[in-house]
């Protein structure tokens, strides 16, 4: 069987991995316009959510609560296929994955909020939601704070620059083939390549490839710093994050997520269909994660960040699309519209394509 995934994003790339597993003998090639870096995937925080992730709103907002309930269900089925699968790569070599603790800080007690901890607690290793002992923990004034209360567990935190080369060279090892291709439609990649199946995974790419236009950019971004003090040791070594929060400026929230043995990630916001991403360091998005942050870590007031990266996470309205479509005279399987959720969802989403073609 010869199968074509377009897209080398976190989604292609795993997809890529669990099909060659079930189905050794294919014949399987990547075909995609941006590779590693290039990608939103190296963009993303990247830490392992519960869902509806932080800034997951965007998605389900004036949908039907049965749809939106039935749309977190599946979600979190795909989460803790993944959660599983990352725990698989604790501790192996080059692969990015840290597992840490998390804290989720709650700037309003909502329902929503409520099931999370309710669901969390019997899924995750080392949940905790007793508020008092986290604040204390953490040094944080829950008066000052006005947090209403908090929940922490051991999450993965992917370094995600390790993470795709790694995905890379495992379907490169397993016999995967990638190429530079670019196309308009799934009917011109259907015609020069002949595949047998193609597996949609161009993320926001989708919306053109298949004119989906419920498929919308919602612009993040992050500063990097070193998280190393004078002694080599971790500044931080746990994240920090809270519920969004809706300003002028969009939806911002507190993410704090150290990356890799010596980095941190400081979040976040996101913005819907705001495609600029040439954002200088002075931009007021940036100045606004320095000054939501710095309530946790007063040593970023004065810090230099190491870079900064900013990228559209690729939402859709109605839920991730992974499902077969029959429009093209040859199969087509999709996988794409993670929003901010795609490396949480990867390994379920795989799993699921993989059995879509069974
Ligand atoms: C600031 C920020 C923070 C985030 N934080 C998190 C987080 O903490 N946790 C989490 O799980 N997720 C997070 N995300 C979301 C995550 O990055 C995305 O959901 C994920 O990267 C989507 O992966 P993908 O492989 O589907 O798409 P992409 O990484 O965008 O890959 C798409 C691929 O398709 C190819 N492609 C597209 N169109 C075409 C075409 N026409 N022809 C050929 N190739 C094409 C591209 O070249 C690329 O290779 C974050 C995102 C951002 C921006």
């Amino acid at each position: 069987m010869e199968i074509l995934i377009i897209g080398a994003g976190v989604s292609g790339l795993t997809t890529a991995i669990s099909l060659k597993e079930k189905y050794p003998d294919s014949q399987i090639c990547i075909a995609a316009d941006k590779f590693g870096e290039d990608t939103t995937s190296t963009i993303a925080g990247a830490l392992w959510e519960w869902q509806p992730a932080v800034c997951g709103f965007y998605e389900t907002t004036g949908l039907d609560p049965f749809l939106i309930e039935g749309i977190n269900k599946r979600d979190n089925t795909w989460a803790f296929a993944s959660y599983n699968e990352f725990y698989k790569l604790k501790g192996l070599l080059n692969t990015g994955v840290f597992w840490r603790r998390v804290n989720f800080y709650l700037t309003e007690d909502t329902a929503l909020e409520n099931n999370k901890i309710k669901e969390l607690a019997t899924k995750v290793f080392g949940f905790d939601n007793d508020s008092e002992q986290i604040f204390k923990r953490n040094k944080i004034c829950q008066k000052a704070s006005g947090f209403v209360g908090a929940y922490s567990y051991l999450t993965p935190m992917i370094d995600m620059s390790l993470y795709i080369n790694w995905l890379t060279n495992k379907f490169l090892n397993n016999g995967g083939n990638i190429i530079w291709d670019s196309f308009e439609s799934i009917q011109q990649a259907k015609e020069k390549y002949a595949p047998d199946v193609i597996i949609n995974c161009a993320g926001l790419g989708s919306r053109d490839l298949v004119d989906d236009t419920q498929c919308i950019p919602v612009k993040g971004g992050w500063l990097l710093y070193d998280n190393l003090n004078q002694e080599g040791q971790p500044l931080v070594k746990e994240a920090h994050c809270t519920t969004i929060q809706e300003n002028k400026e969009g939806g911002n929230f507190i993410f704090t997520v150290p990356r890799g043995a010596d980095k941190l990630v400081v979040g976040g916001f996101a913005l819907a269909n705001d495609t600029d991403t040439d954002l200088s360091l002075e931009h007021a998005l940036f100045k606004r994660i320095i000054e939501q942050n710095s309530q946790f870590l007063p040593w970023l007031q004065d810090a230099k960040p190491i870079s900064h990266r900013v990228g559209l996470r690729p939402f859709r309205k109605q839920g991730v699309r992974v499902e077969k479509d029959d429009m093209f005279h040859v199969p087509v399987i999709h996988n794409y519209g993670h929003g901010g959720s795609g490396v949480t969802l990867s390994w379920g989403c795989a799993m699921e394509v993989t059995s879509l073609l069974a």
